[in-house]
């Protein structure tokens, strides 16, 4: 596992140099950039290599495999965030296992999650997933229905709404997901200039692992990356 540690700490540390550098460009500070570390379809091992070289945030889209992975390291000071899609009945555990979730999506779902999180007294953060590309395929509410959510998020009693995420459709070259990263900020921008708190809109969680220099220059607070951090996926 040697090995593996050691490459685990040395992407880490340049895609940590890539992240400050891309702030740095755009006149921000590093530390304004959360990275999560997209552990899905990787081993416990991985995320302990991760942990070890002092990683402390990391995300998972499915709620059985994430639970599995929470199970296997109770020594390890994680916070574990969900970016995949969550399913209703699947909102009692993820508001109990999770720090943040960036995938809420309906009225319906932030309200189930807040009375979860109320009964399992904790206060996860949620993020309200856009989809800007109007791919009836992708996950995500349109803009007009991120706003209702957002509102809603004065109402939660014990999650606590802070921004939004989105996932633009993949394109070969990242210049390309420009766009789509300037309008998730201009949404929050305008919802900003409505009177929405902005506690609410705190973050920005955009950009993956061949994007994320360009997330950050269009104001990315929380950036996504897996193979950037734990190689190719294999499954
Ligand atoms: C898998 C995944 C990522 C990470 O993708 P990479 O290209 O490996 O960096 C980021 N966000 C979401 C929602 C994902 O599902």
């Amino acid at each position: 596992m040697a090995d593996l540690q050691t490459e685990i700490a040395r992407r880490l540390t340049e895609v940590r140099q890539r992240l400050a550098e891309a702030a740095a460009g755009a006149g921000r500070q590093p530390g304004d950039v959360r990275l999560l570390a997209v552990s899905k379809t990787f081993s416990l091992e991985h995320i302990r290599a991760a942990a070890a070289a002092g990683q402390a945030d990391f995300g998972e889209n499915r709620v059985q495999e994430a639970l599995q992975k929470v199970d296997g390291s109770p020594d390890l000071k994680i916070r574990w965030h969900l970016i995949g899609t969550l399913q209703s009945n699947k909102a009692r555990k993820a508001a109990a296992t999770f720090s943040a979730i960036h995938s809420i999506d309906s009225l319906k779902l932030l309200e189930q999650i807040d009375t979860a999180a109320a009964e399992a007294q904790t206060t996860p953060e949620l993020l309200v997933q856009v989809d800007l590309a109007g791919e009836a395929t992708k996950h995500g509410i349109h803009a007009a229905g991120a706003m209702e959510i957002v509102r809603a998020g004065t109402r939660c009693r014990a999650a606590r709404v802070v921004g939004l995420m989105t996932i633009p459709p993949h394109f070969d070259h990242p210049e390309h997901a420009r766009p789509y990263f300037a309008r998730l900020r201009d949404l929050r921008d305008t919802l900003l200039k409505e009177g929405l708190e902005p506690g609410l809109l705190r973050e920005l969680s955009m950009g993956m692992s061949h994007d994320f220099d360009i997330a950050v220059q269009e104001g990315a607070t929380i950036v996504r990356l897996g193979t950037a951090i734990f190689g190719d996926r294999h499954v």
